[in-house]
Formats: structure tokens, sequence, C-alpha cells
């Protein structure tokens, strides 16, 4: 588990734990929030059953795994009970049958967390003061899950814009009003982050630039629709050697799933030439 002093997106503090990948295979949409009273069931009987069980493998079965349990006296704290962290430094994650995926993968959002400094990681988790475990791990209920599809170089520079001033939920969004677009973060952070600099952080705090980068990205998608194919080549857009938050632009935005790297950059210079005109209205 982490320290106090590196608060990571699964445990920011002593307080919650983010378990919403646990079991790895789950319906699409599914949240343990909306089971609440369920699960905190499931929760206890894990915990009380974990001390009795006998080594060896035993497959998770459905959509709940038999290794997710408090890890606190006050059931605060969710994660997993097979952790190193928990088992003075010994993995026993082989015991359940998606061993290597629990140790492999980490959500999008937790590796970018991963990429903000100290300072910058307690700005954003201040966003998320006062949820408990269920609601800390809901995509829907968080905003921090919401605000890291940003990127952390924007991230990044709204902390610095406010120089250790700290927001709950409610003020961050009443100060900065761009960000109650329903433009899915992480298409549209591309375009986003080429117009946003250092000295330009506030104007995220007018609704008058929301409404008008929501008109110009909407139109520039639209057009690139128009003229490109989803796919257009062999290569899978996530896979080229070019910006990511471009190639998500591309592929969550405009749908396109594979094309070549020549085309992909005619198509950059296009947007490029589009957000420079932006960038001069
Ligand atoms: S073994 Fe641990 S990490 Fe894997 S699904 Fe179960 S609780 Fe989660």
């Amino acid at each position: 588990m982490n320290s106090q002093l590196e608060p990571t997106l699964c445990f920011p503090d002593g307080e919650k734990s983010c378990f919403a990948c646990c079991p790895p295979i789950r319906p699409h949409g599914y949240e343990h929030i909306q089971h609440k009273n369920a699960i905190q069931r499931m929760l206890r009987e894990n915990t009380s059953a974990f001390a009795e069980r006998k080594a060896g493998l035993s497959p998770i079965t459905g959509f709940s795994c038999w290794a997710l349990g408090y890890l606190d006296k006050h059931c605060n704290l969710v994660g997993c009970l097979l952790h190193p962290a928990q088992n003075e430094g010994k993995d026993l994650r082989f015991s359940v049958d998606y061993g290597d995926k629990c140790r492999r993968e980490n959500c999008p959002e937790a590796e970018i967390f991963l990429e903000l400094d100290i300072n910058e990681r307690k700005f954003w988790l201040h966003l998320a003061d006062g949820l408990d475990s269920f609601a800390y791990s809901s995509k829907r209920i968080n905003p921090v899950f919401k605000m890291m599809g940003w990127g952390p170089r924007l991230l990044g520079l709204i902390s610095l814009n406010e120089d250790g001033r700290l927001f709950t939920k409610e003020s961050f969004f009443r100060a900065y009003a761009f960000f109650s677009t329903r433009l899915n973060p992480r298409a549209y952070a591309y375009l986003l982050n080429q117009l946003v600099c250092e000295n330009r952080v506030d104007m995220l705090k007018t609704d008058s630039f929301r409404e008008r980068f929501e008109r110009f990205s909407r139109r520039l998608s639209g057009r690139l629709k128009q003229i490109s194919s989803p796919v257009s080549g062999t290569q899978y857009t996530h896979r080229l050697g070019l910006d990511p938050h471009f190639l998500d632009f591309l592929r969550l935005s405009v749908g396109i799933s594979r094309i070549e790297q020549e085309e992909a950059l005619r198509l950059k210079e296009r947007v490029d030439r589009a957000i420079g005109e932006f960038a001069t209205i």
C-alpha cells in the first residue's frame, strides 16, 4: 500500500481506496456502488473467510472475487487480500485464475495520475474529499477519474495556476466553467492541450470559451469524418508512433480505428492548422 507522502489513485489516503477494477472482467457499465449493500456483505464475508482459506488455486466465479475484502479494521479501505502489501511482501495473487492480469494491469487514469508530481496529485485528489471507497471507485461520481482524461500536462498547468489554492469538487467546477462540458476528455484532450498554455489557463474559467471550443471541436471532427474512413489502412491507430492524445482524437472523436502513418500525419497537419486558426480568433 502507498505511504501518506506518495498517494496513488488506488490508495489516495487512509479513508478510501479504489477497487473499481476488481475483478478485471465485469459487465460493461457495471459499478460496485449500484449494488452497495450486497457488496458490503460480500466484503465482510470474504474478509472473515480469508483467514481460514487453505493455500492453492481457487478460481474466480461470476463477477466477484473471493479475495476482495476490507483492509482495515474500520472497513473503510477495500482491496486485494492477496496483494503483497497485505502478506509481508508475498504476492499470493497466483491463487486466482486472473493472477497475471491482476498483477499487470493499471487503468489509464492511474497511469496519468502517476505522471503528476506530489503537489499536483494532492490538488486533484482534494476534489474527491468526503467520498467513501464505493463513491471513489465510481467513474460517474468521482470527478478525478474524468479529469485525468485531459492529460497530465493540462492538469499540471491548472494546479500551477492555482499556486497552492485547493478546491472542493463543487468549488472547482464553479471556478472552471469549461469542465462542465459533456465532451469526452480523452477524445478532445489533444485539441485542448494545443490551445492552453501557462498564461492562458484562466480562459478555462469562462462559459464563452467552453461554448466556442465545443462548436469548434464538433465541427472539426465532423469535417474529418466526411473526408476519411474508419478503416483507411492496416495499422491500428493507437499503435502509431504519434502523440497519444492525437491518436485518441482520431480514434474517439473521428472514429478512425486503422490508418497508415502518412495519412495520420496528413490529418495532423490539417488539425494543427485548424487549431492555429481557432486560437487567433
Ligand atoms: S485477486 Fe485481488 S486484484 Fe485480482 S480480482 Fe481478486 S481482489 Fe482484485
